[in-house]
């Protein structure tokens, strides 16, 4: 049995103040609840790496949303590995559709972030998942099959050794929509059966539109070890109870 994540993507959103008031208030909560026994994990815009890090102590792991992958240099506007290294966070998302998007990252842009982040000693959390018109086309395993393979075909086992893999139905994402228990469980499936050898010890997290309200339900299905929290994740109160639910409690 892997240990859950439950992982806040803060995406670009806060400010100092903001991120005093809820790492304070989820760490509090956290102290509070014994029940609550998954790995919990924040991921704020780089600017508060340290500041998020620096309030989080033991408790929540932090993360960083981006990286750039080569090492140094000419890169304008980019962060480096080692600086999020030397910040002191521990994970990185990597892939995330809005970067795939908005961004242009390639499936092999995603690989060569995974293999840095591994190189450095970052775990990276790898975002997958189909678009709509890919799903409604029939199309939704062999998306989720290619950007999985980008990473595999590069890395080997490593990939699933060394990450966690989120799968983000795109069509969910930030929409109130999520994908029903059935649907992401079945596509989990699909993800872990990618895995070979090393199924049983991959963790997958769905994201899109996790909440309060659904995630017990979400969270039950039996391929799924966690969860990738967009805006629930910016309200200490849900982001407790997401906590919990992955926590089987
Ligand atoms: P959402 O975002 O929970 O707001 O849908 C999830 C994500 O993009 O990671």
């Amino acid at each position: 049995m892997v240990k859950p994540l439950v992982a806040g993507n803060w995406k670009m959103n806060g400010s100092r103040d903001a991120v005093d008031t809820l790492v304070a208030e989820v760490a509090a909560g956290l102290a509070a609840d014994r029940a609550i026994d998954c790995e919990v994990l924040v991921c704020p815009p780089s600017v508060y790496l340290e500041r998020t890090i620096a309030a989080c102590g033991e408790a929540i792991a932090v993360g960083a949303q981006n990286a750039e992958w080569r090492d140094a240099g000419a890169f304008t506007g980019e962060i480096a590995l080692d600086m999020i290294r030397d910040c002191g966070a521990r994970y990185v998302l990597v892939g995330h559709s809005e970067r795939r998007e908005y961004y242009g990252e390639t499936d092999e842009v995603v690989a060569s972030k995974m293999a840095a982040c591994i190189s450095k000693g970052l775990r990276p959390i790898l975002c997958v998942g189909e678009k709509l018109v890919e799903r409604t086309a029939g199309q939704a395993r062999a998306v989720i099959e290619r950007q999985v393979a980008a990473v595999a075909d590069r890395l080997g086992d490593v990939l699933f050794a060394q990450a966690d893999i989120a799968y983000e139905p795109v069509w969910a994402i930030g929409t109130g929509e999520t994908a029903s228990p059935q649907q992401a469980n079945e596509a989990h499936g699909w993800i872990r059966n990618l895995a070979g050898s090393a199924a049983s010890d991959l963790r997958i997290l769905y994201g899109g539109s996790v909440n309060a309200g659904n995630a017990a339900e979400l969270l039950q299905e039996d391929n799924l070890d966690g969860a990738l929290v967009g805006g629930a994740s910016l309200k200490s109160a849900g982001f407790l109870t997401i906590c919990k639910a992955a926590s089987g409690a």
